[in-house]
């Protein structure tokens, strides 16, 4: 695809002094609108916030929604909460919530059910261990993880971007090597395929594990890699637009 999704997460980091680094962010994106879509998801509690300084460059999203409209959940928040505050994405199914709060396929597809029927565009998440790569699991887990993990169906506006994280890859400086990135790429656009017709050519994949503006443009590169997506390096605008730099 032409136009590459760069997506930040910053899952639990920032302060509200962190929309300085928003509103650089957006500032910058001017002069890369046509390259690219760009987004960060903060904290929740910075979506408000961050959606006031992000402009026309700048997407905000959220790292999570609950599968419910509303009601008695808790802690949580809701598709529609994310979408009332401006949010045009969610990020569904991240390893981090699939390990601490136990979240399911099923979970997962519920939850990125929720974002589509309010209009956000779910990013749903995927990725092996480093021991289900060593015994040569990882491409059948992951594909049965997205497999099972997105939509049954696609409305005809209705959006999905999926996220291949490899769980060793993330937060640990090391990245898969852009021949295991691209054989797992293209397994995952099989499966899409499969799963809805010839509408899965256009879904992105993004990879995610320790992107930097190091290594930003030979993965961006890479067979069926259609963007990335960030975590540290996405915290701090010099870098998150480095790696916006690489395209
Ligand atoms: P890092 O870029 O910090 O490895 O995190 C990747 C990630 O989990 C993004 O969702």
């Amino acid at each position: 695809k032409n136009k590459k999704l760069i997506a930040g997460n910053w899952k639990m980091n920032g302060l509200k002094g962190a929309l300085s680094e928003i509103e650089q962010i957006a500032k910058q994106l001017e002069a890369f609108k046509d390259k690219g879509t760009f987004l960060i998801c903060p904290p929740a509690t910075l979506i408000a916030g961050a959606k006031a300084l992000a402009g026309d460059s700048l997407q905000i999203g959220s790292q999570d929604c609950h599968s419910e409209q509303k009601g008695a959940f808790t802690g949580d928040i809701s598709a529609e909460m994310v979408a009332d505050l401006g949010g045009t994405f969610v990020i569904v199914g991240h390893s981090e919530r699939r390990e601490g709060h136990a979240e399911t396929n099923a979970t997962v597809k519920a939850k990125a059910n929720a974002g589509l029927g309010q209009g956000l565009k779910p990013i749903v998440c995927c990725g092996e261990t480093l021991e289900q790569r060593e015994v040569g699991e990882a491409i059948g887990f992951v594909t049965q993880q997205i497999a099972e993990s997105t939509p049954d169906e696609l409305s005809k506006d209705g959006e999905i971007a999926i996220a291949y994280e490899p769980i060793w890859a993330i937060g640990t400086g090391k990245t898969a090597s852009t021949e295991d990135v691209k054989e797992m790429h293209v397994a995952l656009r099989k499966t899409l395929v499969e799963k809805f017709g010839e509408r899965g050519n256009s879904i992105e994949i993004l990879y995610g594990g320790s992107v930097k503006p190091e290594n930003a443009n030979a993965l961006l590169n890479t067979q069926d890699v259609d963007g990335a997506l960030v975590g540290g390096a996405s915290l701090k605008a010099e870098s998150f637009l480095g790696i916006v730099a690489a395209l």
